[in-house]
């Protein structure tokens, strides 16, 4: 009958469709069971800078009895459709400051930041600032430590009051990156209006750097914006030396990546610090 209907008519039952609708029902609520039950978990992935390992991101995993690992490009979109990034949001926030305030108190640990991704839509609550000086407070976490990852998604909606807010953030000492840079929208004229103080160039232009010339031209001016805009730019998925090499002799030799260590569980990010320090010295 669909066909009889014509072309554009919009069919009523698609048991396709149907069967990715209940797919993603089951999806959202596991999530909110997950969250209730301490499935979600941070992992840290070290970001270096000459050798030396300067901090980490708090990247989110989740954990499933059945599903098994959930990839954060998975479920963090239909988080943030459904509403729950907000009280997921919340619980990364509590955990990586509780983290931060743990490795702070340790002498090796204490001069090493910690990001979190921060999606849009927990940006725009009304009440982000006091959400976030609330989990540094609860959890004696240094301000000046903590970074927010920021997606130029963010800038599509309210541009004022995103520059107000992060404003008063700083003004309390904490740091903020944008990440995925060159894959969105950004306009150049907010950008030097944001108090940003670091570029994350995305790994889709890292990948092929030193084989795609279009790739390579992009990373290097990212690389040449950072420098005149004053912030630091962090190459993101780093996999190989030639990589690195290439990236650092064009300016930029701060990075994340497989190369080093790919996101792990807390413990091991201490160990690796602590392994890295040994060698160093
Ligand atoms: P992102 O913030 O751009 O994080 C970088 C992603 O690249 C991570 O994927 C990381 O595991 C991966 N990666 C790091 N090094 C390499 C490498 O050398 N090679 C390759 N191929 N990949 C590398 P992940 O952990 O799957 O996270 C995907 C995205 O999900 C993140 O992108 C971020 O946008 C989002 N996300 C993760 N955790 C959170 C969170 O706590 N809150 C929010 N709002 N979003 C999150
Ligand atoms: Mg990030
Ligand atoms: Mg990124
Ligand atoms: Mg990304």
């Amino acid at each position: 009958e669909a066909k009889a209907a014509g072309r554009n008519t919009l069919r009523f039952y698609d048991p396709q469709m149907q069967a990715a609708v209940s797919a993603r029902a089951a999806l959202e609520a596991d999530m909110r069971a997950g969250l209730q039950q301490g499935q979600f978990v941070l992992f840290y992935q070290p970001k270096v800078q000459r050798g030396r390992v300067v901090g980490a991101e708090a990247l989110l995993r989740w954990r499933h009895p059945e599903r098994g690992f959930v990839s954060p490009a998975q479920f963090i979109p239909l988080a943030e459709d459904c509403g729950l990034i907000l009280p997921l949001g919340q619980w990364v926030l509590a955990s990586a400051c509780a983290q931060l305030a743990r490795w702070s108190a340790d002498p090796l640990l204490a001069r090493l930041s910690v990001a979190v991704n921060v999606s849009p839509r927990q940006f725009h609550e009304d009440d982000f600032v006091a959400q976030v000086l609330a989990a540094l407070a609860a959890s004696g976490a240094p301000a000046r430590r903590l970074k927010l990852e920021l997606t130029e998604g963010l800038l599509l909606h309210n541009v004022e009051d995103t520059i107000a807010k992060m404003e008063q953030l700083r003004g309390h000492g904490v740091g903020f990156s944008l990440d995925d840079f060159g894959t969105g929208y950004s306009s150049l004229s907010y950008l030097k209006r944001l108090p940003l103080q670091e570029l994350k160039i995305d790994q889709s232009f890292v990948r092929d750097v030193l084989t795609d010339p279009n790739d390579a031209a992009i990373a290097r001016t990212i690389i040449a914006l950072g420098a005149s805009l004053g912030l630091s730019v962090v190459a993101e998925g780093v996999e190989t030396q030639a990589q690195r090499a290439f990236l650092e002799q064009s300016g930029c030799d701060t990075w994340q990546g497989y190369l080093l260590s790919p996101p792990v569980p807390a413990p091991d990010y201490e160990a690796l610090v602590r392994r890295r320090a040994e060698t160093l010295v």
